[in-house]
């Protein structure tokens, strides 16, 4: 039994200094969630109200999506919208009016905020409930913020999720709500799992379909499945729900400490846990060991981005044998990612939010084997001639579980190869 429990190091990082930084930021603003959103909720649509700059950024990081009957669009604030020229609320009404009409298939409305209409006041809260009214009950409107000025990418989801919170049903039912939008064969993967060890019921948030949305309650048990839904773990809470404490499910290790944590709330007997977990516990081990041998004893630094930098950190440095410099993370929650600061040895910087200038200077001084960042420092730092791994390919490929963890060690060992490929060429 031990055996599903991993063993923390003499000393992790749970305290260890923090240092803060509150200077310039480099990373996505949370419209970038609604990419990955808008294939798991499929009778949803994503209306960005904002500038030709948001309906740019989302068609070009969703530009697969031109052959598809999209299910996100962005209503334009024209000048004469922020110069207050315009009512933008009839505009707004007019805009859902029509898409609503045109397709009936639309059980969801989000609302998304953006800088621009945040700057000009646009209270999208009040337009939503005047909207719920007006098309209820076929559609259920609500609203969140993506916008730059408050939100970094992953920021997105937690704000869309928490917006949903308040609408669910109550329920006294005893049962597991996982909560994070995981890719569709990932889901599958952890409900049978779930299933076959015989933890039941259990439900997502966020559902497919309306239809199938959860209720909550005080016997509800949450398992997060991604580290950044702060706000949404605060907002369960308070309709009653218990969240469960557990390294988030990155690796071998992660992932059988994630499920018997689970396990251990259902009444799981330890061999049926293993029974259900060996042969999967087998190949994650063997599928990492194949990358590990790139990573083994490189060194790692990481600007904030997704948030799953800490996780991340915990799996690479136990499970493929990296050394982190720096694990930098736009915010830290003790209370959710604590477990895995514990596994996590002492020993790298731990930094909150960013100063970029000052980061880059750190980054630069230490010459890392690898350096996970955004998409804007990666191009400058290769061409100093240093390895990067984008943060953002973390949230679009599917990384949890046994069946994704060798694909996860092979993320980072990629860039590595291929530089190392690189540098025999030019030797
Ligand atoms: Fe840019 Fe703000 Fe629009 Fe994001 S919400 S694309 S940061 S203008």
């Amino acid at each position: 039994m031990k055996d599903f429990v991993p063993q923390p190091p003499e000393a992790g990082c749970r305290n260890a200094p923090v240092l803060k930084e509150r200077g310039q930021r480099e990373v996505f603003c949370g419209l970038t969630g609604i990419i990955w959103l808008h294939r798991k909720m499929q009778d949803a649509f994503f209306l960005v109200v904002g500038s030709r700059t948001c309906a740019h950024l989302l068609q070009s990081a969703a530009g697969v999506m031109i052959f598809a009957e999209p299910r996100f669009g962005t209503a334009i604030l024209e000048e004469k919208d922020l110069a207050g020229l315009a009512c933008a609320n009839e505009e707004l009404d007019r805009e859902v009016d029509r898409l609503l009409a045109r397709r009936p298939d639309i059980r969801q409305l989000f609302l998304v905020g953006s800088c621009p209409s945040e700057v000009i006041k646009l209270d999208l809260h009040r337009a939503a409930e005047r909207l719920t009214e007006r098309h209820a009950p076929h559609v259920r409107v609500l609203n969140y913020t993506g916008s730059g000025i408050e939100t970094t990418f992953t920021e997105g989801e937690d704000a869309c999720l928490a917006a949903m919170v308040p609408t669910l049903p109550d329920t006294a039912e005893r049962q597991l709500l996982l909560v994070g939008a995981l890719p569709d064969v990932v889901e599958d993967q952890a409900m049978a799992l779930l299933r076959d060890m015989g933890v039941s019921p259990v439900r997502c948030l966020p559902a497919h379909r309306a239809a199938e949305t959860p209720g909550v309650g005080a016997n509800t048990l949450v398992a997060l499945t991604q580290p950044f839904l702060n706000e949404t773990a605060a907002c369960l809470e308070r309709r009653g729900a218990r969240i469960l404490s557990a390294p988030f499910p990155f690796g071998e290790e992660g992932t059988t400490a994630w499920l018997w944590t689970i396990a251990q709330e259902f009444g799981v007997a330890p061999d049926s846990f293993a029974r259900v977990t060996d042969a999967p516990r087998a190949r994650a081990r063997k599928a990492i060991a194949a990358a590990a041998e790139t990573l083994r004893d490189k060194s790692i630094f990481f600007f904030p981005d997704s948030q799953l930098e800490i996780p991340l950190a915990r799996f690479l440095t136990r499970e493929c044998g990296m050394k982190a410099v720096e694990v930098g993370a736009p915010f830290i929650n003790k209370q959710i990612v604590g477990p895995d600061l514990d596994l996590l040895a002492e020993g790298p910087v731990i930094s909150e939010g960013q100063d970029v200038d000052r980061q880059l200077d750190r980054c630069r001084a230490a010459r890392p084997d690898l350096t996970v960042c955004g998409l804007g420092l990666a191009n400058p730092l290769e061409a100093e001639g240093m390895a990067t791994k984008w943060a953002i390919e973390l949230v679009f490929t599917p990384v949890h579980l046994y069946e994704q963890a060798g694909d996860l060690a092979g993320l980072f060992a990629r860039p590595l190869r291929r530089r190392a490929l690189l540098s025999g060429l030019e030797g």
